[in-house]
Protein backbone atom coordinates (compact mmCIF):
# COMPACT_ATOMS: atom_id res chain seq x y z
CA UNK A 1 0.00 0.00 0.00
CA UNK A 2 1.20 3.18 -0.77
CA UNK A 3 1.03 6.31 1.69
CA UNK A 4 -1.64 8.72 0.43
CA UNK A 5 -0.84 11.88 1.86
CA UNK A 6 -2.95 15.11 2.82
CA UNK A 7 -0.43 18.10 2.58
CA UNK A 8 -2.14 20.25 4.77
CA UNK A 9 -0.58 23.44 4.04
CA UNK A 10 2.86 22.10 4.56
CA UNK A 11 5.60 22.49 1.69
CA UNK A 12 7.37 19.63 0.52
CA UNK A 13 11.01 19.00 0.93
CA UNK A 14 12.37 15.89 -1.44
CA UNK A 15 15.67 15.00 -3.09
CA UNK A 16 14.41 15.57 -6.26
CA UNK A 17 11.40 16.69 -8.87
CA UNK A 18 10.26 16.36 -12.10
CA UNK A 19 7.51 19.09 -13.06
CA UNK A 20 4.66 18.33 -15.77
CA UNK A 21 6.90 19.16 -18.37
CA UNK A 22 9.52 17.02 -17.92
CA UNK A 23 12.66 19.30 -16.07
CA UNK A 24 14.13 18.31 -13.04
CA UNK A 25 15.54 20.26 -10.06
CA UNK A 26 17.45 19.08 -7.23
CA UNK A 27 17.29 18.99 -3.78
CA UNK A 28 13.60 20.65 -4.12
CA UNK A 29 11.16 22.76 -1.82
CA UNK A 30 8.01 22.80 -3.28
CA UNK A 31 4.17 24.29 -2.64
CA UNK A 32 1.90 21.63 -3.25
CA UNK A 33 -0.97 24.62 -3.10
CA UNK A 34 0.42 25.56 -6.54
CA UNK A 35 3.44 23.85 -8.00
CA UNK A 36 6.26 26.24 -6.86
CA UNK A 37 9.39 25.66 -6.75
CA UNK A 38 10.61 27.88 -3.57
CA UNK A 39 13.92 28.76 -2.54
CA UNK A 40 13.71 28.99 1.29
CA UNK A 41 11.23 27.81 3.29
CA UNK A 42 8.96 30.64 4.40
CA UNK A 43 9.02 30.14 9.03
CA UNK A 44 5.66 29.68 9.65
CA UNK A 45 5.46 27.09 7.20
CA UNK A 46 5.91 23.15 8.27
CA UNK A 47 7.33 21.30 5.75
CA UNK A 48 6.65 17.67 4.96
CA UNK A 49 10.16 15.90 3.85
CA UNK A 50 10.23 13.10 1.79
CA UNK A 51 13.76 12.01 2.02
CA UNK A 52 15.99 11.28 -0.97
CA UNK A 53 12.41 10.38 -2.61
CA UNK A 54 11.45 11.64 -6.09
CA UNK A 55 8.51 13.70 -6.90
CA UNK A 56 6.90 14.13 -9.82
CA UNK A 57 3.01 14.77 -11.09
CA UNK A 58 0.44 11.97 -10.18
CA UNK A 59 0.44 9.92 -13.20
CA UNK A 60 -3.07 9.37 -15.41
CA UNK A 61 -4.11 6.33 -16.86
CA UNK A 62 -5.55 7.25 -20.43
CA UNK A 63 -7.66 4.52 -21.13
CA UNK A 64 -9.51 2.15 -18.93
CA UNK A 65 -12.04 -0.22 -18.29
CA UNK A 66 -13.13 -0.78 -15.28
CA UNK A 67 -15.95 -2.71 -15.95
CA UNK A 68 -13.74 -5.60 -17.71
CA UNK A 69 -13.24 -8.14 -16.90
CA UNK A 70 -17.02 -8.35 -16.36
CA UNK A 71 -17.80 -9.03 -12.44
CA UNK A 72 -18.88 -12.14 -11.60
CA UNK A 73 -22.79 -12.78 -11.28
CA UNK A 74 -23.74 -11.47 -7.87
CA UNK A 75 -21.19 -9.32 -7.30
CA UNK A 76 -21.95 -5.67 -7.29
CA UNK A 77 -20.50 -3.86 -10.37
CA UNK A 78 -19.84 -0.58 -8.97
CA UNK A 79 -18.15 -2.18 -6.07
CA UNK A 80 -16.19 -4.36 -8.57
CA UNK A 81 -14.77 -1.32 -10.64
CA UNK A 82 -14.29 0.57 -6.86
CA UNK A 83 -11.54 -2.05 -6.25
CA UNK A 84 -10.04 -2.08 -9.37
CA UNK A 85 -9.54 1.84 -8.60
CA UNK A 86 -7.72 1.45 -5.60
CA UNK A 87 -5.63 -0.64 -7.11
CA UNK A 88 -4.62 2.27 -9.79
CA UNK A 89 -4.33 4.42 -6.95
CA UNK A 90 -1.69 1.87 -5.61
CA UNK A 91 0.18 2.90 -8.66
CA UNK A 92 0.67 5.70 -8.19
CA UNK A 93 -2.09 7.08 -10.35
CA UNK A 94 -4.47 10.16 -9.59
CA UNK A 95 -6.85 9.99 -12.82
CA UNK A 96 -7.86 7.09 -14.88
CA UNK A 97 -10.25 7.76 -17.98
CA UNK A 98 -12.68 5.00 -18.92
CA UNK A 99 -12.91 3.81 -22.23
CA UNK A 100 -16.48 2.44 -22.44
CA UNK A 101 -18.72 -0.02 -20.15
CA UNK A 102 -22.35 -1.35 -21.62
CA UNK A 103 -24.26 -1.06 -18.50
CA UNK A 104 -23.10 3.11 -17.77
CA UNK A 105 -21.86 1.67 -14.58
CA UNK A 106 -18.86 3.97 -14.68
CA UNK A 107 -21.24 6.92 -14.10
CA UNK A 108 -22.79 5.98 -10.92
CA UNK A 109 -19.00 5.33 -9.88
CA UNK A 110 -17.76 8.33 -11.16
CA UNK A 111 -20.29 10.41 -8.62
CA UNK A 112 -18.56 9.04 -5.52
CA UNK A 113 -15.63 11.23 -5.81
CA UNK A 114 -12.45 10.44 -4.66
CA UNK A 115 -9.09 9.84 -5.57
CA UNK A 116 -8.23 8.39 -8.29
CA UNK A 117 -10.46 10.46 -10.32
CA UNK A 118 -12.65 9.35 -12.73
CA UNK A 119 -13.07 10.08 -15.83
CA UNK A 120 -16.14 8.25 -17.47
CA UNK A 121 -18.48 7.96 -21.02
CA UNK A 122 -20.65 5.39 -19.87
CA UNK A 123 -21.38 2.87 -22.86
CA UNK A 124 -19.20 3.65 -25.88
CA UNK A 125 -21.50 4.43 -29.43
CA UNK A 126 -21.20 2.73 -32.75
CA UNK A 127 -24.00 1.49 -35.18
CA UNK A 128 -25.54 -1.64 -35.07
CA UNK A 129 -23.58 -4.50 -37.06
CA UNK A 130 -20.21 -2.94 -35.54
CA UNK A 131 -17.55 -4.25 -32.87
CA UNK A 132 -18.20 -3.20 -29.52
CA UNK A 133 -21.38 -4.59 -28.21
CA UNK A 134 -19.16 -5.48 -24.78
CA UNK A 135 -18.43 -1.64 -24.59
CA UNK A 136 -22.35 -0.58 -25.05
CA UNK A 137 -25.13 -1.28 -27.15
CA UNK A 138 -25.46 -0.08 -30.45
CA UNK A 139 -27.71 2.14 -32.00
CA UNK A 140 -28.80 3.28 -35.08
CA UNK A 141 -26.50 6.59 -36.51
CA UNK A 142 -29.48 8.99 -36.20
CA UNK A 143 -30.06 8.08 -32.82
CA UNK A 144 -26.49 8.61 -31.60
CA UNK A 145 -26.81 12.35 -31.16
CA UNK A 146 -29.68 11.60 -28.66
CA UNK A 147 -27.42 9.46 -26.75
CA UNK A 148 -24.38 12.02 -26.27
CA UNK A 149 -27.10 14.24 -25.36
CA UNK A 150 -28.24 11.68 -22.57
CA UNK A 151 -24.83 10.73 -21.11
CA UNK A 152 -24.08 14.54 -21.20
CA UNK A 153 -26.94 14.98 -18.64
CA UNK A 154 -25.84 12.22 -16.91
CA UNK A 155 -22.25 13.15 -16.03
CA UNK A 156 -19.88 12.35 -18.58
CA UNK A 157 -16.51 13.75 -19.23
CA UNK A 158 -16.46 12.57 -23.08
CA UNK A 159 -17.80 10.24 -25.25
CA UNK A 160 -16.26 7.08 -26.61
CA UNK A 161 -16.64 6.41 -30.25
CA UNK A 162 -15.86 3.22 -31.94
CA UNK A 163 -15.10 4.14 -35.06
CA UNK A 164 -13.67 0.70 -36.59
CA UNK A 165 -13.06 -2.92 -35.38
CA UNK A 166 -10.02 -3.82 -33.71
CA UNK A 167 -6.93 -5.24 -35.68
CA UNK A 168 -7.44 -8.33 -37.01
CA UNK A 169 -4.54 -10.88 -36.01
CA UNK A 170 -5.49 -13.25 -38.81
CA UNK A 171 -4.76 -10.96 -41.16
CA UNK A 172 -2.52 -7.90 -39.73
CA UNK A 173 -3.19 -5.52 -42.61
CA UNK A 174 -6.52 -5.78 -42.66
CA UNK A 175 -9.02 -3.49 -40.58
CA UNK A 176 -12.75 -3.40 -40.98
CA UNK A 177 -13.56 -0.29 -42.93
CA UNK A 178 -15.30 2.16 -40.37
CA UNK A 179 -18.45 1.86 -38.78
CA UNK A 180 -19.57 5.82 -39.38
CA UNK A 181 -19.24 8.25 -42.32
CA UNK A 182 -17.54 11.00 -42.55
CA UNK A 183 -19.78 13.28 -42.51
CA UNK A 184 -21.91 11.39 -39.61
CA UNK A 185 -18.27 11.04 -37.52
CA UNK A 186 -17.78 14.82 -38.22
CA UNK A 187 -21.28 15.55 -37.07
CA UNK A 188 -21.65 13.62 -33.95
CA UNK A 189 -17.57 15.11 -32.84
CA UNK A 190 -19.52 18.64 -33.21
CA UNK A 191 -22.70 17.41 -31.24
CA UNK A 192 -20.38 16.45 -28.27
CA UNK A 193 -18.02 19.76 -28.36
CA UNK A 194 -21.30 21.44 -28.05
CA UNK A 195 -22.42 19.47 -25.40
CA UNK A 196 -18.65 20.08 -23.49
CA UNK A 197 -18.16 16.49 -24.18
CA UNK A 198 -14.55 15.44 -25.28
CA UNK A 199 -14.09 13.06 -27.96
CA UNK A 200 -12.49 9.60 -27.37
CA UNK A 201 -12.16 7.37 -30.98
CA UNK A 202 -11.18 3.79 -31.14
CA UNK A 203 -9.59 3.66 -34.86
CA UNK A 204 -7.10 1.32 -36.45
CA UNK A 205 -5.91 1.47 -39.68
CA UNK A 206 -5.00 3.89 -41.90
CA UNK A 207 -8.68 4.69 -43.01
CA UNK A 208 -9.93 4.94 -39.72
CA UNK A 209 -7.66 7.12 -38.19
CA UNK A 210 -7.90 9.50 -41.28
CA UNK A 211 -11.56 9.54 -40.82
CA UNK A 212 -11.08 10.11 -37.00
CA UNK A 213 -8.61 12.73 -37.20
CA UNK A 214 -10.72 14.82 -39.83
CA UNK A 215 -13.63 14.70 -37.77
CA UNK A 216 -11.52 16.49 -34.64
CA UNK A 217 -11.75 14.04 -32.20
CA UNK A 218 -9.55 14.83 -29.20
CA UNK A 219 -8.29 11.52 -28.64
CA UNK A 220 -6.85 8.87 -30.90
CA UNK A 221 -7.26 5.58 -28.92
CA UNK A 222 -5.06 2.38 -30.24
CA UNK A 223 -4.19 3.55 -33.86
CA UNK A 224 -2.56 0.79 -34.72
CA UNK A 225 -1.30 0.76 -38.89
CA UNK A 226 -0.95 4.49 -39.12
CA UNK A 227 1.19 5.39 -42.29
CA UNK A 228 3.63 8.10 -42.29
CA UNK A 229 1.01 10.08 -44.08
CA UNK A 230 -1.32 9.64 -41.32
CA UNK A 231 1.22 10.35 -38.35
CA UNK A 232 2.04 13.29 -40.47
CA UNK A 233 -1.52 14.06 -40.04
CA UNK A 234 -1.80 13.27 -36.29
CA UNK A 235 1.40 16.07 -35.68
CA UNK A 236 -0.54 18.37 -37.50
CA UNK A 237 -3.38 18.58 -35.66
CA UNK A 238 -3.88 18.73 -31.83
CA UNK A 239 -5.57 14.86 -31.64
CA UNK A 240 -3.89 13.66 -28.52
CA UNK A 241 -2.56 9.64 -29.17
CA UNK A 242 -3.41 6.95 -26.61
CA UNK A 243 -0.81 4.28 -28.47
CA UNK A 244 -2.07 1.27 -26.01
CA UNK A 245 1.11 -1.04 -26.30
CA UNK A 246 0.92 -3.32 -23.46
CA UNK A 247 -2.54 -4.92 -24.80
CA UNK A 248 -0.61 -6.52 -27.57
CA UNK A 249 2.85 -7.09 -25.69
CA UNK A 250 0.32 -9.32 -23.60
CA UNK A 251 -1.23 -10.93 -26.57
CA UNK A 252 2.84 -11.60 -27.85
CA UNK A 253 3.36 -12.85 -24.77
CA UNK A 254 0.49 -15.10 -23.62
CA UNK A 255 -1.76 -14.63 -25.70
CA UNK A 256 -3.40 -17.68 -28.19
CA UNK A 257 -0.25 -19.72 -29.67
CA UNK A 258 -1.79 -19.00 -32.96
CA UNK A 259 -2.35 -14.90 -32.65
CA UNK A 260 1.49 -14.55 -31.02
CA UNK A 261 3.31 -14.08 -34.28
CA UNK A 262 0.86 -11.41 -35.57
CA UNK A 263 0.86 -9.46 -32.41
CA UNK A 264 4.75 -9.25 -32.47
CA UNK A 265 4.75 -7.88 -35.89
CA UNK A 266 1.55 -5.29 -35.16
CA UNK A 267 3.83 -4.49 -31.64
CA UNK A 268 6.89 -3.86 -33.63
CA UNK A 269 5.19 -1.84 -35.94
CA UNK A 270 3.57 0.25 -33.33
CA UNK A 271 6.19 0.89 -31.35
CA UNK A 272 8.46 2.50 -34.85
CA UNK A 273 5.43 4.66 -34.78
CA UNK A 274 5.59 5.58 -31.08
CA UNK A 275 9.31 6.55 -32.19
CA UNK A 276 8.28 8.39 -35.01
CA UNK A 277 5.00 9.91 -33.46
CA UNK A 278 7.84 11.13 -30.36
CA UNK A 279 10.05 12.91 -33.44
CA UNK A 280 7.23 14.28 -34.98
CA UNK A 281 6.16 16.11 -31.52
CA UNK A 282 2.72 13.99 -31.08
CA UNK A 283 0.83 14.44 -27.82
CA UNK A 284 1.20 11.29 -26.45
CA UNK A 285 -0.86 10.03 -23.74
CA UNK A 286 -0.52 7.12 -21.74
CA UNK A 287 -3.29 4.20 -21.58
CA UNK A 288 -2.98 0.63 -20.97
CA UNK A 289 -6.40 -0.87 -21.64
CA UNK A 290 -6.71 -1.83 -18.62
CA UNK A 291 -9.43 -4.94 -18.51
CA UNK A 292 -8.25 -6.00 -22.28
CA UNK A 293 -7.08 -9.78 -21.83
CA UNK A 294 -3.50 -9.83 -20.03
CA UNK A 295 -3.39 -6.02 -18.90
CA UNK A 296 -4.30 -5.69 -15.36
CA UNK A 297 -5.60 -2.26 -13.44
CA UNK A 298 -3.21 0.10 -12.40
CA UNK A 299 -0.40 -3.17 -12.57
CA UNK A 300 -0.14 -2.76 -15.91
CA UNK A 301 0.78 0.79 -16.29
CA UNK A 302 4.53 0.49 -15.70
CA UNK A 303 4.80 -2.23 -18.18
CA UNK A 304 3.05 0.74 -20.47
CA UNK A 305 5.60 2.88 -19.60
CA UNK A 306 8.63 0.65 -20.29
CA UNK A 307 7.43 -0.27 -23.37
CA UNK A 308 6.81 3.70 -24.26
CA UNK A 309 10.17 4.11 -23.45
CA UNK A 310 11.71 1.50 -25.13
CA UNK A 311 9.89 2.47 -28.40
CA UNK A 312 11.87 5.60 -28.04
CA UNK A 313 9.83 8.44 -26.37
CA UNK A 314 12.49 10.34 -24.06
CA UNK A 315 12.10 10.01 -20.33
CA UNK A 316 11.10 13.71 -20.14
CA UNK A 317 8.62 13.12 -22.72
CA UNK A 318 7.24 9.87 -20.59
CA UNK A 319 6.76 11.70 -17.76
CA UNK A 320 5.27 14.46 -19.23
CA UNK A 321 3.08 11.57 -21.13
CA UNK A 322 2.58 10.14 -17.59
CA UNK A 323 1.04 13.44 -16.22
CA UNK A 324 -1.61 13.13 -18.47
CA UNK A 325 -2.19 17.47 -19.29
CA UNK A 326 -3.21 16.31 -22.65
CA UNK A 327 -6.04 14.62 -20.52
CA UNK A 328 -6.78 16.65 -17.86
CA UNK A 329 -5.86 19.82 -18.56
CA UNK A 330 -2.77 21.88 -17.28
CA UNK A 331 -1.96 21.51 -13.56
CA UNK A 332 -2.98 24.53 -11.80
CA UNK A 333 -5.66 25.53 -13.75
CA UNK A 334 -9.91 24.52 -15.00
CA UNK A 335 -10.14 23.33 -11.35
CA UNK A 336 -6.99 20.82 -11.75
CA UNK A 337 -5.53 20.55 -8.12
CA UNK A 338 -1.67 19.57 -7.97
CA UNK A 339 -1.26 16.48 -7.49
CA UNK A 340 2.33 14.60 -7.15
CA UNK A 341 3.60 10.83 -6.42
CA UNK A 342 6.85 10.77 -4.47
CA UNK A 343 8.83 7.68 -5.98
CA UNK A 344 12.41 5.92 -5.18
CA UNK A 345 14.97 6.53 -7.89
CA UNK A 346 15.75 8.95 -10.68
CA UNK A 347 13.22 8.14 -13.19
CA UNK A 348 14.76 10.30 -15.95
CA UNK A 349 17.72 7.36 -15.49
CA UNK A 350 15.50 4.79 -14.39
CA UNK A 351 11.90 4.17 -15.92
CA UNK A 352 11.48 1.25 -13.50
CA UNK A 353 11.39 3.73 -10.76
CA UNK A 354 7.45 5.00 -11.88
CA UNK A 355 6.74 1.77 -10.47
CA UNK A 356 7.83 2.13 -7.06
CA UNK A 357 5.65 4.53 -5.79
CA UNK A 358 5.92 5.21 -1.93
CA UNK A 359 3.18 8.13 -1.70
CA UNK A 360 0.37 10.32 -3.61
CA UNK A 361 0.51 13.49 -2.18
CA UNK A 362 -3.18 15.00 -3.38
ZN1 LIG B 1 -10.30 0.08 -24.79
Amino acid sequence: MVRLIRPEGRLIRAARYIDPRGEAFADVLLDPADGRVLTYAPPQRNVLDLGPLTLLPGMVDAHVHLALPPPRLGDDPVGVMAGRLVACLDHGLVAVRDGGDRLGATLRLKKRGGVPRLLACGPALHPPGSYGSFLGPASRIDAIAGQIAGLADAGADHVKFLVTGPVNLESPMMIDPPHFSAAALERLTTEAHRRGLKVMAHANGVTGVRLALDAGVDSLEHGYGMDEDTLALLAAGRTVWVPTLVPMAALRDAGPTSSRKAAATLLARQMEAVRRAGERGVNVAVGTDAGAPGVVHGASYLRELLLLREAGLPPEALVRAAAGESVLGPYGTGGRPWTFVAVSGNPLADTGSLGRVEAIIV
